[in-house]
């Protein structure tokens, strides 16, 4: 079975809670998710490998600095700024027009600070959240260095997930964005093009954004609809599709065979590559409480297969994927797919 990379450190982060529609509702993007993971790859036989510690650059390469020292002191200044809630949440948004494009400035007050960097009111930051979103980058990384090192296939346990970060915003559930940073780190290694195939429910915008109009990684993501009201709401059109990005909306309640042939697509647009980073969400098997897609995990099994006949040096990072009683048997089967086990 396929090598996994863990980390403890990915467990820190305890949102306990979103705030969406102006409501606070229990998390789904919780610790609990990873340990599922992982106690499935161990039964599975998978080889468990420890997360080396890596320095910012290959982070730096992806994301604004301002991002990164936002997210790496939020939570002391907020905690020390004894505010009424005990997470970092923004409530007022330092949108682009508000200004007249011109760069806004950096606020005294500690509580309109995430105005700067959050796209969203639902990624919440609370002790732990920086370490748990930094040592999912050293996870990525330590899979790339595996993968680099000659395996074939290697999977990175990465929580919190990534796909929605752009150079500088976060939000959906995500602080970094793992797979770009993987991405990023493989085309030093390989050479372009390398490729990107997300396969989440979820479009995956910010990879999307960080990539778009270039020719050394090639994006692809397999998602629900937006335009069925599902998040990113915004973005994840086949209209945004280029030569180096291809978008494949699905309709909700979609199932396996419009799913794989999508899946198939994907496969197609990045053959020739010379690397793959597979975003793995396993969110739109039926059943998921955060998508309506219905794959099954036969299906995740068959999108591996799939993506196996690329032929290409893999690593898998772990994106979505919301029901604890199947989240890790789904991985499982992808990897399974992935390694012609
Ligand atoms: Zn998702």
């Amino acid at each position: 079975m396929v090598p996994f990379v863990w980390s403890d450190d990915c467990l820190r982060h305890e949102p306990e809670a979103e705030v969406w529609v102006g409501t606070r509702t229990p998390a789904t993007e919780v610790p609990a998710r990873a340990v599922a993971i992982r106690g499935e790859l161990v039964a599975a036989g998978a080889r468990e490998v420890a997360a080396d510690t890596h320095d910012d650059a290959a982070l730096l390469a992806v994301h604004d600095r301002a991002l990164v020292e936002f997210l790496r002191t939020a939570w002391d200044e907020w905690s020390a700024a004894s505010l009424p809630s005990d997470r970092v949440v923004p409530y007022v948004f330092a949108r682009p027009e508000l200004t007249g494009g011109r760069e806004p400035a950096a606020p005294a007050a500690v509580w309109a600070r995430p105005g700067l960097f959050a796209y969203d009111t639902m990624t919440l930051i609370g002790p732990g959240t920086w370490e748990s979103a930094r040592a999912a980058v050293d996870v990525a990384l330590t899979a790339v260095d595996l993968v680099s090192k000659g395996e074939p296939l290697a999977y990175a346990c990465t929580r919190p997930p990534g796909h929605h970060v752009t150079r500088s915003l976060y939000g959906g559930s995500c602080y970094l964005n793992n797979t770009a940073i993987a991405a990023t780190a493989l085309l030093a290694r390989v050479g372009a093009p390398v490729a990107i195939v997300d396969i989440d429910a979820h479009h995956g915008n910010g990879t999307q954004e960080l990539f778009l109009g270039r020719d050394d990684v090639r994006t692809v993501s397999v998602h629900v609809d937006p335009g069925a009201g599902w998040f990113p709401h915004f973005l994840g059109f086949e209209a945004e599709s280029d030569e180096g990005n291809l978008n494949l909306p699905l309709p909700p309640g979609t199932r396996d065979v419009a799913w794989l042939a999508a899946v198939q697509r994907a496969a197609e647009f990045v053959t020739g590559a010379r690397a793959l980073v597979v975003a793995l969400g396993v969110d739109a098997a039926a059943g998921d409480p955060e998508s309506p897609l219905e794959v099954t995990a036969g299906g995740y099994r068959e999108a591996g297969r799939i993506l196996r006949d690329l032929g290409l040096p893999t690593v898998v990072v772990q994106e979505g994927g919301y029901d604890l009683a199947t989240i890790g048997p789904l991985v499982v089967e992808t990897l399974r797919g992935l390694s012609g086990a």
